[in-house]
């Protein structure tokens, strides 16, 4: 069986369906593009057709292309990946030249392609390559080239292509964010031409109705003005200027995709359409061979695919969670509520009173309400989820459920109480799970019963936005807890990473030290624009000021006072409290209290770095170099990792990588810091955090691991990637 087949009806119609052997979504493999290749010379060849209809087998059109192309093509270095580019804009112009005659613009044959759901990357760029688009009326259907997502930009004429149709500004949107329309958003936008509940009929009726012109793409025609103008009419100049400072500010300059794309886009539009195609292909090359691109894929596309169906679940029967119990109605349990109700699951919503548990279900209807009012969704819809939370102080409603996610105060004693009262009530075998910050899965185990199926379930704020979960296993978890947790976390459409026990487990151990160096900086007299520009142009979405604001300084004495209680004298920290408690004593408590490093306006819009900082901790003159500041606050929070793996609380790289990305934003670009750091390598790593020791102190301490590593020229991929377990 092949990827594509063709059938020719009696009216002269050849209608070719895509659909790949036992797969669930298409995707074009080279094969693929082979068999296409052949069919549409066999239907153009064939007198006896007179139009061909592009469609699929499947319920949607195609998810893009097939990785392993991408990684093969990698292999042959960059003739290879221009060659293989090439090829398949080679393919895409036959299809819409549909042979006609080039000068004349005659004889062609009409093709269209007719999408039954969700078309994404090249399942756009080949139907933007046929000519016409018919869609059917599937709101679910998800339309665009999302490309730039993981590092890379459309290669396959998608760029070139859309910039013509729809003029740099109105592609930009598609091509820089790669923002995705349903059928009827993208036909608003002129991505597509027509949405009708049968896309393959109406492709038929057209192409049997197609005349010449209906054939000819605009920028294929004589005169052809690119939309909005080219880069030198004057219209087109204020674009291309614009564009280029605002991509420069969004990404800081360090996405090579975005930055390529624009310069295809450039250059594309000031020559005819064939050499724009070939300028896009050397783009793409450039940025395929670019380790940033191989690192996002590998992050952001493969890894979290693989950790999100379950790469590292134990071995056991489907756990999948019927009924919950959420015991805390506060910020964390109202969150976690809705995007249970979400997935369809059954709520049970307990608090100390019975206001405090309707307020956290009120949660739900306030973002409901704000859901429909952006057109995302009903009354009807609103009014089922609601039925699934029940609100409620009576302990007996847990009965029949099988996990519990426990988020009340942040109390050891507290929280045993609660353990007690729950597994009084609940079935023998339900999981009972902690949605703790910083206490101990294994202690707070203790309070319970049965240690095997106690586990620790870790929610991001705002738990409805943040697509990590960190699932912690005690030193009793048993497997079967760790699958319901695993399965849980599918249910509601979040991204998993198993991680063993230890202080703040992963993500806050990495975090609170990237945090805590700006802060030091402060304290050192370093000029807090230059920190926060510093972590910025790394890619780092947040500056540590703003993001200790964001998170609430006062949470930061609380974690600062306890983490000092734990550690005693070999407690490091004392400047970076010094700092954090004197803005704590002058109410500065971060953005919930409309001033923290930063100033905000009435409305809570974050202004200027507080202008009080250069007198509370005044400037020294000798500013440190730029890339000094960088590392101390990259390697802080990349070292961490690498010890969270030397340590087995991480067992496997993917998922340090993965969680760094989702949970706290380090720099995207590099694809997480093991990533960052193979980039680096290991002889480098070590050099500078040797050196970063000698100036500024053990936290920067070399791993022994990273010693190893230099020593034995290996990489972290190279070491424990793909299923190699670290421990
Ligand atoms: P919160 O103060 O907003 O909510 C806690 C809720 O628990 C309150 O509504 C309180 O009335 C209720 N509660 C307290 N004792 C109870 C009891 N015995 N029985 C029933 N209900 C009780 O706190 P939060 O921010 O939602 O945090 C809850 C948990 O989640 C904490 O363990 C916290 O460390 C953890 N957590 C918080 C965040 C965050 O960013 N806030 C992130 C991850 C994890």
């Amino acid at each position: 069986m092949t990827d594509f087949t063709m059938k020719k009806d009696a009216e002269g119609v050849a209608i070719i369906t895509w659909d790949v052997p036992g797969k669930s979504m298409n995707v074009l493999s080279l094969d693929g593009a082979a068999a296409l290749n052949g069919l549409i010379d066999d239907a153009l060849a064939d007198d006896a057709v007179k139009g061909i209809v592009i469609t699929s087998g499947k319920k949607d059109f195609a998810g893009g292309m097939d990785l392993n192309v991408i990684a093969g093509m990698r292999a042959g270095g960059a003739q290879g990946v221009f060659d293989g580019v090439m090829g398949l804009h080679q393919l895409l112009r036959k299809i819409e030249r549909a042979g006609m005659d080039p000068k004349t613009l005659k004889g062609g044959k009409p093709i269209a392609t007719a999408l039954p759901g969700t078309a994404l990357g090249i399942g756009l760029e080949l139907p933007l390559s046929t000519h016409r688009i018919f869609a059917a009326e599937n709101p679910k259907a998800k339309i665009g080239l999302p490309e730039i997502m993981v590092g890379i930009f459309p290669g396959a004429g998608g760029t070139t292509r859309l910039v013509r149709k729809l003029g740099a500004m109105g592609a930009a949107p598609f091509l820089l964010e790669g923002k995705l329309s349903d059928p009827a958003k993208a036909k608003a936008a002129g991505l597509i031409d027509e949405v009708v509940a049968d896309p393959v009929a109406a492709a038929r009726d057209w192409v049997l109705k197609a005349t010449d012109a209906d054939l000819v793409k605009p920028w294929d025609a004589k005169g052809y003005k690119m939309p909005g103008g080219e880069p030198y009419h004057p219209a087109g100049f204020m674009t291309f200027v614009g564009a280029s400072a605002m991509v420069h500010g969004k990404t800081m300059g360090v996405y090579p995709a975005a930055k390529a794309l624009l310069s295809a886009v450039y250059e594309g539009a000031l020559v005819p359409f064939d050499t724009a195609l070939k300028i896009e292909a050397r783009w793409f090359t450039n940025v395929l061979l670019n380790p940033s691109s191989t690192a996002m894929i590998r992050s952001l596309f493969i890894n979290k695919e693989a950790l999100e169906k379950g790469a590292n679940r134990p071995d056991a029967p489907d756990q999948s969670v019927k009924k919950l119990g959420i015991i805390g109605a506060g910020m964390m349990g109202a969150g976690i509520a809705y995007v249970s109700a979400m997935a369809g699951i059954e709520v049970v919503l307990i608090d100390n009173s019975q206001e405090a548990a309707e307020r956290g279900k009120s949660y739900s209807t306030g973002l409901l309400d704000k859901a429909i009012s952006r057109g995302k969704s009903t009354e009807d819809k609103k009014t089922e989820l609601l039925s699934r939370i029940t609100p409620t102080t009576d302990y007996a409603a847990l009965a029949g459920c099988d996990l519990i996610v426990e988020a009340v105060f942040e109390d050891p004693a507290v929280k045993a109480e609660v353990t007690k009262k729950v597994e009084a009530v609940i079935a023998k075998d339900a999981i009972f799970a902690t949605n703790t910050s910083t206490l101990p899965i294994s202690e707070l185990a203790k309070a319970s019963a049965r240690p095997d199926q106690f586990i620790g379930i870790h929610f991001f704020s705002p738990v409805d936005k943040m697509a990590l979960v960190e699932i912690i296993k005690g030193r009793e978890t048993g497997p079967l807890a760790v699958a319901k947790a695993l399965d849980f976390v599918r249910q509601i459409r979040k991204t998993p990473i198993v991680v063993n026990d230890a202080r703040f487990f992963y993500a806050n151990r990495c975090i609170i030290p990237y945090i805590n160096e700006g802060i030091r900086l402060v304290s050192e007299g370093v000029n807090p624009t230059l920190i926060e520009n510093a972590a910025k142009l790394m890619g780092m979405p947040l500056g540590p000021l703003q993001l200790v604001d964001e998170t609430s300084i006062d949470l930061g004495v609380k974690i600062a006072k306890a983490t000092k209680a734990a550690m005693g004298n070999a407690y490091p920290d004392g400047a970076v409290d010094e700092v954090l408690f004197r803005m704590y004593d002058q109410g500065r408590l971060g953005r919930k209290s409309n001033a923290g490093f930063y100033d905000y306006d009435d409305k809570g819009k974050r202004g200027d770095l507080w202008a009080g900082l250069a007198t509370e901790w005044p400037q020294s003159e000798a500013q440190p170099e730029l890339t000094e500041v960088q590392h101390r606050l990259m390697f802080v929070q990349s070292l961490e990792a690498v010890r969270a793996l030397e340590e087995g609380v991480l067992e496997d790289i993917r998922e340090g990588d993965v969680g760094a990305i989702l949970g706290w934003g380090f720099a995207p670009w590099s694809g997480g810091p093991f990533s960052w750091l193979d980039m680096l390598g290991a002889p480098r790593t070590v050099e500078i955090a040797d050196d970063l020791t000698a100036k500024f102190g053990p936290r920067f301490t070399t791993p022994q691991l990273l010693r190893d590593m230099a020593a034995k020229g290996d990489s972290f991929y190279g070491r424990f990637g793909a299923g190699k377990k670290a421990a």
